[in-house]
């Protein structure tokens, strides 16, 4: 019997809402949360509540001044004075301290072996959250601020962070641009918001090569996408050796989501569930840890959080063959990542 995954969400997450029609809203995630609770679920996963990330834990990513900015905005009349697309209400402090928490909370319980698996179904999202700025929905960046706490909490020095999420994880990248202890690998649609994260982005200084970024073009969907991170993955896991793989989860890649050209079918996402079941198993004890990021189609995105967690679910089977790709091929051909690894 599988030991059951820790799930994390809460009806808090709800408060960063303003009145105004925004993507990134609370009924992202209302029938996911009502799902989870449902019947089909009773009784196989842990269920986890947040805690507050602390001051410390958030300035160990971003700047002080930053979350002054962050105040002064939250009290002005536009929810928009910061930013034209990362809104600010008076809960939105909070509720960001409460996702970066809610992703510490599961980190703590896996490092502490209660659980192997884990995934945070915060709001609202990171990945686009630099040290000195919020952008793209973005308040606190929740999986660098997590990096970071398990580098200062545990001592960890190789953790390998995989974005999936159709935009470039540009904050977790800025955070960890010159670091060879966390391994940051993004696959995203190219040329589209932030318009970041191209293949020459490979990190610099003692963070030579530890920033492998995977631009995509447009209409990729599953077989592309496997092959790559299951080139890339499987290639880099065995020689860095991460000793935990946090995953930026993101679900705006789906076919069905307006945001982006990629086309990623819902049964995906339980696929590379179980490829990253396989690489941790390998690498780092099953520690495996996934972070909500983007998705906004509330029905693609409630359908394929739930195709990952059945894919957490399942018993540990074969590796998901890799099937060659011709165009996916053209990507890894001239990357710069081979002057590092092995793929
Ligand atoms: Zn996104």
């Amino acid at each position: 019997m599988p030991r059951q995954p820790g799930i994390l969400f809460d009806r808090r997450y709800y408060e960063h809402s303003i009145p105004q029609q925004s993507l990134e809203n609370a009924g992202r995630v209302r029938s996911l949360y009502h799902s989870l609770e449902g019947p089909e679920y009773a009784g196989l996963l842990r269920t986890y509540q947040p805690r507050e990330a602390t001051v410390a834990d958030i300035e160990a990513v971003h700047s002080g001044f930053y979350l002054e900015q962050l105040r002064e905005h939250a009290n002005a009349e536009d929810p928009y004075s910061y930013d034209r697309d990362t809104y600010l209400m008076e809960q939105s402090l909070y509720t960001a301290a409460l996702a970066a928490g809610g992703c510490l909370e599961l980190a703590d319980r896996i490092m502490g072996g209660e659980i192997d698996y884990g995934f945070a179904l915060i709001r609202p999202p990171g990945h686009h959250a630099e040290p000195g700025r919020g952008m793209g929905f973005c308040v606190l960046n929740n999986v660098a601020i997590t990096a970071e706490y398990l580098r200062r909490m545990y001592g960890l020095d190789r953790i390998l962070i995989l974005d999936f999420d159709v935009h470039h994880g540009n904050g977790t990248q800025a955070v960890f641009y010159e670091t060879e202890q966390v391994l940051f690998v993004s696959i995203h649609q190219e040329k589209l918001f932030p318009f970041t994260g191209t293949a020459g982005e490979t990190g610099s200084g003692r963070g030579r090569g530890y920033t492998i970024n995977l631009p995509v073009h447009q209409q990729f969907a599953d077989p592309e996408y496997l092959f790559l991170l299951g080139r890339v993955l499987g290639g880099v896991v065995e020689q860095y050796l991460p000793q935990i793989i946090l995953v930026s989860a993101g679900y705006d890649g789906h076919h069905a989501d307006s945001i982006s050209r990629i086309m990623l079918t819902t049964g995906w996402y339980g696929t590379v569930t179980e490829l990253l079941k396989h690489l941790a198993q390998e690498a780092c004890g099953n520690r495996l840890l996934l972070v909500l990021e983007g998705g906004y189609n509330p029905v693609s995105l409630e359908e394929s959080v739930l195709a990952t967690v059945d894919g957490l679910l399942r018993p540990v089977g074969r590796r998901p063959g890799v099937i060659h790709s011709e165009r996916a091929a053209r990507i890894l051909a001239n990357h710069p990542l081979h002057a590092f690894w092995t793929v």
